[in-house]
Formats: structure tokens, C-alpha cells, sequence
């Protein structure tokens, strides 16, 4: 895509410093824009800029930045515990826990402090896009900005417009990609969009696949990853999204699209259930706590 000016998108504010927040605080940072990083857990700020310390590191040993170049982005990072910081940002990407509740009360609090012209983006990677708009007082300056995991390393974002979503909104966004060094895809804002309706519902199926004992964790993976040449193998994977991730945008499938083909296997509930929530808790169909990774079944 050619770019068409940044569009007066100079500071970047993320809400949620998870995995996905603080990928998306790292290639804005690199790409020179200053940025908010706002979580409600103090520890995840100082996790988050540990890993986007230590994701920068790999890059100046890979040659893909500078040593002055990474100490310049990580200064450009600023971190905090309150929604007042992002009042000057002209962009806010939400990346917090994909549950609707904790998206639509951090929307209230945000919009009483956001600039009147800011846009508000939702990197959420199922919940319609319209619902979410609708609930804030800015729809035309609402929209969808999936970016994909790893963020410094995956090249698409999906921009989902939603129903109100204004042209320069998305003309806004498509430029701020661009310059985040990304490749858009456009997707329709229909259930889990284009990249996780077709991606989960095949994580699900390896799960029953599992649960029903076709084969075992690591048949599975080495099935899929050596005769369908993934590169990584649907419960590998699964762990590296999330299993709560995985769930959350299953229920959003099996909801709104009303069809029991997209219904949750009992197993990844019963993982959810269990806590073991793949990489982030250092255990899910593997248990992250001996190298290499062993499964948990
Ligand atoms: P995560 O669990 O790693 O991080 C979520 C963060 O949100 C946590 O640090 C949590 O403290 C914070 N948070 C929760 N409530 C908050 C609030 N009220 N205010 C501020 N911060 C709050 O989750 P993640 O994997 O980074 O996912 C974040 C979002 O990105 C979700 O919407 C998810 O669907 C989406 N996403 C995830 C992936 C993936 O592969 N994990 C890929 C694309 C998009």
C-alpha cells in the first residue's frame, strides 16, 4: 500500500500491556512515535518494557536496529497505571484481556479523556466492531486494528471498519500501518474476521481432535506442522495465542454466527478452567517449566 502522509498521527497511546500491547508499544516506538503504554497492573508495565527491551536486543544482534536506535524507541515509551496519561494521544489502540466487559468500561473512562479528535482502535480479535464503536461517544473515530503475534515480527494488520467507521478514519489507520512497517488486509466486520475465523476454529478441532484421542499432543502437532508444512503445529500454537484467547473468540463464533460447528471443545474449557493458559502461565498443552516443552496429556 503507498503511503498517503502520516495523517497527523503523532502519539500513540496502548491500553494493555500484555503480549499483544506491548509488541504494538515496540514497532510504534521504532518507527519513531512517541507512545502511552496504560495497564491497571503496575507489574505488567515493568514486564512489558523488560520484553520490549529484550525484543529490541534480538533486533540490534540481527543487524535490524542500532544500539542508539533501540535506546531512542525504549525512551519513547512511557508507561502508567491511569487513563489521564492518554489525553494528548491522537490514536488509542486497546490491547487489553478480549472480554467485552473490561473493553467497554476501559471505552467509558477513556473517551471522557481522549482528545476530540482522537481515534480509538480495538486490536480485539473477535468482537464486532460495530458493538464496540456504538458503545463509545466517537463511532466515525472507532475501528478495528488486529495486529497478529508476535507483533515485531508478524507483517499484517486487519483493519475492520465498522459501520459508522468515517474514510479518514480508515485512510488514518491504513497510513499508521504503513508506517508501523505493516501490510494491511481489509476485513468485514463480521464474527473473528478473516485470520481467526479460519485459523481458531482449526485450533479448536486440533483440541477435539486431542479430547477424543485421535492422537496425542505431540502427533497432532508434528501431523499438521510436517504434512501440511505449518510452522507450527495447532495446540504449539494454540498456547503461544492464549487458551483464554482461543476461547474467548470461539464463544464470539459460536454466538454470532448461531452455528454449532464453532462450538467450543470441552477441553480447551477445560484448560481455561484449570488455568492453564499456554505460554503466559507457563503451562498449557505443554508445561513451559522444563526445555523442551513437555506435553501436559
Ligand atoms: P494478555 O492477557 O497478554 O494481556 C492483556 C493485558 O490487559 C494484561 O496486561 C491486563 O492487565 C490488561 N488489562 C486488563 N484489564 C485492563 C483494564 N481495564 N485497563 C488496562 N489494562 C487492562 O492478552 P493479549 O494476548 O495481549 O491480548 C490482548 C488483546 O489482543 C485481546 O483483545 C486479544 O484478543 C487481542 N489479540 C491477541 C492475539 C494473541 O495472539 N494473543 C493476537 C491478536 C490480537
Amino acid at each position: 500500500m503507498a503511503e498517503s502522509g502520516s495523517r497527523g498521527i503523532g502519539r500513540v497511546g496502548v491500553i494493555g500491556a500484555g503480549q499483544m500491547g506491548n509488541g504494538i508499544a515496540h514497532v510504534a516506538a521504532a518507527a519513531g512515535l512517541p507512545v502511552v503504554l496504560v495497564d491497571v497492573n503496575a507489574a505488567a508495565l515493568d514486564k512489558a518494557r523488560a520484553t520490549v527491551a529484550k525484543n529490541m536486543d534480538r533486533q540490534v544482534a540481527k543487524g535490524g536496529l542500532t544500539a542508539a536506535e533501540k535506546d531512542a524507541a525504549l525512551a519513547r515509551i512511557e508507561t502508567g497505571t491511569g487513563m489521564q496519561r492518554l489525553a494528548d494521544c491522537d490514536i488509542v489502540i486497546e490491547a487489553a484481556t478480549e472480554r467485552e466487559e473490561v473493553k467497554l468500561s476501559i471505552f467509558r473512562d477513556v473517551c471522557s479523556v481522549l482528545k476530540k479528535e482522537a481515534i480509538l482502535a480495538s486490536n480485539t480479535s473477535s468482537i464486532p466492531i460495530t458493538r464496540l464503536a456504538a458503545a463509545t461517544d466517537r463511532p466515525d473515530r472507532f475501528i478495528g486494528m488486529h495486529f497478529m503475534n508476535p507483533v515485531p515480527v508478524m507483517k499484517l494488520v486487519e483493519v475492520i471498519r465498522g459501520i459508522a467507521t468515517s474514510e479518514e478514519t480508515f485512510e488514518a489507520v491504513a497510513s499508521l500501518a504503513w508506517k508501523l512497517g505493516k501490510i494491511t488486509a481489509v476485513a468485514q466486520d463480521y464474527p473473528a474476521f478473516i485470520v481467526n475465523r479460519i485459523l481458531v476454529p482449526m485450533i479448536n478441532e486440533a483440541v477435539q481432535t486431542l479430547q477424543e484421542g485421535v492422537g496425542d499432543i505431540r502427533s497432532i502437532d508434528a501431523a499438521m506442522k510436517l504434512g501440511a508444512n505449518h510452522p507450527m503445529g495447532p495446540l504449539e500454537l494454540a498456547d503461544f495465542i492464549g487458551l483464554d484467547t482461543c476461547l474467548a473468540i470461539m464463544r464470539v463464533l459460536h454466538e454470532g454466527m448461531g452455528d454449532s460447528k464453532y462450538r467450543p471443545s470441552p477441553l480447551l474449557v477445560k484448560y481455561v478452567e484449570a488455568g492453564w493458559l499456554g505460554r503466559k502461565t507457563g503451562r498449557g498443552f505443554y508445561d513451559y517449566s522444563q526445555e523442551p516443552p513437555a506435553p501436559t496429556r
